[in-house]
């Protein structure tokens, strides 16, 4: 993949700061990535896709998350828009709306509310059937990349059961909401989407009928929980050249920085972080690749692993650049608030190790 990393590079070049300083990355680069078919890189060559594996999907997804993670908070949307749509479209939607979001089309996808934000069980948002339309009618909140998106798939009680609708940005009743001043990630587009009895044919439905909930929450969040997953090994990356370099460069009290043991010890528990989280997402993406049954629990782990390596892995580049790094912009300031965020989404620590608990036990009974 040395093409798409060059071409990451160069679109993102040293814009990563100024993005996140401005809230928004430029649309000509999320389209030009977009029409490349790198924001959902894994989607089928048959529906305009790349078709790479779980594993080129993960380590491109880490070289882009080390270079900005707003941006690969972006793709980590667009990539599980198409994958919902992969799993519950019939063949028409999978056709029509893969080629869209292989080709310039931005999406982003709303399970969230106001109530219901580890519990999705208690979502409200409605989708109701009327002649050959459906009403959408609900409110979702911190929608990564909705500010962008041309496609908003939203997830609502339907037809006793739960489905996911492809919603228009620009359909009469929607209204997107920048949240303001996020914590980090500040590039991402998030926004907070009022669906106001929102009139969409009937072909909207994802797969037309009623899906079990957490069947599609299950489903869509494996795919961002992969995501966010290979996005933190790159967060370690950057955090890792970015400390050794200043370690080995800057001098204090006659030695560098890496020859004080206490600051050799930053840099060696980081390279540690880097590779654990690396491991574990290199196993869940073994399990994708091999449609293996663990699937689903080894990508629990490995969003948990890296999720936590980064956020402790960023703090300690922080220690390590000091005042050289204690600037908004910096990589490793950036990669300071960007990793905290990782631990809340995509089930937040807390709802990982809940589920890996639960493995365990049912394992052993
Ligand atoms: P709460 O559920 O209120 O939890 C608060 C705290 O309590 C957390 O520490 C949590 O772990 C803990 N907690 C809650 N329940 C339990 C429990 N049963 N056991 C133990 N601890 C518990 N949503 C989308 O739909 N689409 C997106 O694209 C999206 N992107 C996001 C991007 C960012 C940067 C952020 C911050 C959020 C995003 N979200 C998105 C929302 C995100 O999924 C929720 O924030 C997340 O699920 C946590 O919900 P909450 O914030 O309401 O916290």
């Amino acid at each position: 993949l040395a093409a798409e990393r060059a071409l990451v590079d160069s679109l993102v070049a040293e814009n990563a700061e100024t993005w996140d300083l401005a809230g928004r990355i430029p649309a000509e680069v999320l389209r030009e990535l977009g029409t490349a078919g790198l924001l959902c890189a894994q989607v089928p060559t048959a529906h305009g896709g790349r078709g790479l594996t779980s594993a080129d999907n993960g380590e491109f997804t880490a070289h882009v998350g080390s270079r900005c993670s707003s941006l690969r908070s972006v793709m980590t949307s667009q990539g599980m828009a198409a994958w919902t749509v992969q799993r519950f479209g019939d063949r028409s939607q999978r056709d029509t709306l893969l080629a869209q979001l292989t080709s310039g089309h931005l999406a982003a996808v709303g399970f969230s509310e106001p109530e219901a934000g580890s519990d999705l069980s208690a979502i409200r948002t409605e989708i109701r059937a009327e002649g050959d339309t459906v009403v959408v009618t609900g409110h979702k909140v911190w929608m990564t990349a909705a500010c962008y998106a041309d496609l908003l798939i939203v997830v609502g009680r339907f037809d006793g059961g739960a489905a996911a609708v492809v919603v228009p940005s620009s359909a009469d009743g929607v209204r997107v909401r920048k949240v303001a001043d996020p914590l980090g990630c500040r590039a991402a587009g998030h926004a907070e989407v009022e669906l106001d009895e929102v009139r969409l044919p009937a072909s909207s439905v994802l797969g037309g009928v009623g899906q079990s909930l957490p069947l599609l929450l299950t489903t869509a969040l494996a795919y961002g929980r992969f995501s966010v997953a290979w996005g933190c090994v790159g967060i370690l990356r950057a955090c890792l050249a970015s400390a050794a370099a200043h370690a080995a460069n800057r001098t204090q009290s006659g030695v560098p920085l890496a020859g004080h043991q206490l600051v050799a010890r930053h840099l060696a528990e980081l390279v540690a972080d880097e590779r654990t989280a690396a491991l574990a997402c290199e196993r869940a993406s073994r399990c994708w690749d091999e449609a293996s049954p663990d699937l689903v629990i080894a990508t629990v782990l490995a969003k948990h692993v890296s999720a936590r390596n980064a956020a402790r892995g960023a703090a300690r580049a922080v220690q390590v650049l000091a005042s050289a790094g204690a600037r908004d912009g910096h990589v490793v300031a950036r990669a300071y608030r960007d990793a905290k965020l990782m631990e809340l989404i995509e089930g937040s620590n807390e709802i990982c190790q809940l589920l890996l608990a639960e493995h365990a036990v049912a394992g052993a009974s």
